[in-house]
């Protein structure tokens, strides 16, 4: 059985990442500049990572073109590309401790998380893309008696991809695998906060044999690395995850140069609307609890509004707690914690002010609320629960990407629906009700890109993920990911 001990030594003997990757080659930035890579688990400083900028995404850029141009990878044959891509599943799978304890230093996620969720959905990804790779087939058109058309899908060229700190390696490879699978070239961007297993990929993606210039890394500071990235002339795609802030700036990045396409996925505000004929009030309360902290609550569906028909709000309340109360929270190198240490200080304090906020407006406190764990030096907040929030709260309208839940009462289950809709978002919806005819036509009315009846997340790579309104467009996860890193190419053959 793995101790606290054994991930402790692990984390010792590794030999943390932090140079770029850019065509094939490890290096430092061209400026030498480095970051500091800070660990919420101690506030301490793990490395001290290549902080790239405009030189350092030029080359990259360049790199990933000259690749795309010269078709070293997209001109391979698909048995090889697959090959190359399974055998990358492989050498992650051999170092999926190093891979796992390398996340949870970085973001101070608990590593029965990262090994066993974070890091295998990664290699699962990889998989069902590699997989996927040899199935995308084009149209023929009616044509005519003298006419023979079809259309093909064409890899865009360069994708960058600027992903952000909450899950890094999974989110990193919902866009890196389905971009190589179509035979794109990449640039990763990974966020300052993570940069650790991103650098890892792409050393163990040239170990695998992924061509050189074909998925290159480069670490730094979003305002220098990941701006120049959105705003280079030679990107013809960036995919982004991470907060409508900067998805806003990247549309206007595309408009200021090459119009290049952006697919966004910008969070939410997602509700999880329990009504009084829930068939299961232990599972949905500890779905609900789950929803909201797992990850400490940074998640882009965190169930972070629970909606509960007043007939059962108290009992259901009740038990909500009592799975709260269970948490185990505590060192994210330690297997029994199930809750760790939120990313950065900046983070922990932004939950902070959510609280002091929710507080001040009058939210009934039920459990949590504080800092804890401060002797740790890390960034650690309790799991929280205010009850008793309106639907104009702060807390019911703005995402803490927290451990923090707002409780609203409904009374009118048509209001719930209208109050599960007053939201600027629409990512994520729960619904908890044995009435077919009202799960149906509620999963119908909620705007909102994933619909959960009876249960919360199963993450399946096999169906599309994204959000309507401002949690963004475009899809990751499906076949759909991989028509996303795809352009449509109709060519008719005149017949003589
Ligand atoms: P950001 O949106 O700032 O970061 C996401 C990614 O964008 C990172 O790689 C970041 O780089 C990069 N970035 C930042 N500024 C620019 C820029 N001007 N041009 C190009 N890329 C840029 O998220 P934060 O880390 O600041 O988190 C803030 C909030 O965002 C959270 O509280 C949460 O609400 C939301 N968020 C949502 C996520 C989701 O899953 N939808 C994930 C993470 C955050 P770098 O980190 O190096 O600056």
């Amino acid at each position: 059985m793995s101790s606290l001990k054994h991930f402790e030594a692990v984390a010792g003997a590794l030999a943390l990442p932090g140079s770029a990757v850019i065509d094939g080659e490890l290096r430092p930035a061209i400026a030498g500049a480095t970051f500091d890579n800070i660990s919420p688990r101690n506030g301490t400083l793990l490395n001290r990572v290549a902080a790239g900028d405009e030189r350092d995404i030029d080359a990259a850029v360049r790199a990933a073109r000259k690749a795309f141009d010269d078709g070293r990878w997209r001109r391979l044959h698909y048995r090889e590309k697959k090959r190359i891509l399974f055998r990358l599943a492989e050498l992650m799978e051999r170092d999926i401790e190093a891979l796992a304890v390398l996340e949870s230093l970085d973001v101070g996620k608990p590593i029965s998380d990262a090994l066993g969720g974070d890091i295998p959905n990664a290699i699962r990804t990889l998989r069902y893309y590699a997989e996927a790779l040899d199935k995308v087939y084009g149209e023929v058109g009616p044509g005519t008696s003298d006419r023979f058309s079809f259309a093909v899908h064409e890899p865009l060229g360069v994708i960058g991809a600027i992903v952000p700190w909450n899950f890094p390696l999974h989110m990193a490879m919902w866009k890196v695998a389905p971009a190589l699978a179509m035979g794109n070239s990449v640039v990763l961007k990974p966020a300052e906060q993570s940069p650790l297993t991103a650098l890892k990929l792409g050393e163990l993606a040239l170990e695998a044999g992924v061509p050189a210039g074909v998925l290159n890394v480069v670490p730094g500071l979003g305002s220098a690395a990941g701006k120049a990235l959105a705003l280079h002339m030679d990107v013809d795609m960036i995919a982004f995850t991470g907060s409508g802030a900067v998805g806003r700036l990247l549309m206007q990045y595309s408009g200021q140069s090459n119009l290049k396409r952006v697919s966004l996925e910008l969070g939410g505000k997602s509700p999880q609307i329990v009504f009084s004929d829930c068939p299961d009030l232990e599972a949905a309360a500890a779905h609900a609890a789950w929803g909201v902290f797992y990850n400490q609550g940074e998640v882009c569906t965190a169930a972070s509004r629970l909606l509960v028909e007043e007939a059962i709000a108290d009992k259901f309340l009740d038990k909500l707690l009592g799975v709260a109360r269970g948490i185990v929270a505590g060192d994210p190198l330690e297997p029994k914690t199930n809750f760790g240490a939120m990313v950065t200080a900046e983070q922990m304090q932004t939950a902070l002010r959510y609280i002091e906020t929710a507080t001040r407006e009058g939210g009934d406190l039920r459990l949590g609320g504080k800092r804890t764990r401060v002797d740790t030096g890390g960034f650690y907040v309790e799991p929280t629960v205010f009850d008793g929030l309106t639907p104009e709260a702060t807390l019911a309208r703005e995402e803490v990407f927290g451990p923090v839940l707002g409780v609203l009462r409904f009374k009118d289950r048509d209001d719930a629906i209208r109050v599960a809709n007053d939201t600027v978002y629409g990512l994520a919806a729960g619904l908890w009700t044995s009435d077919i005819n009202l799960a149906h036509r509620a999963a119908r009315e909620i705007k909102a890109g994933l619909v959960w009846i009876n249960g919360w997340d199963s993450c399946d790579i096999t169906m599309p993920f994204g959000g309507f309104k401002q949690s963004g467009f475009g899809r990751d996860r499906s076949l759909h990911a991989l028509h996303k890193y795809a352009d449509l190419k109709s060519v008719s053959i005149t017949l003589r």
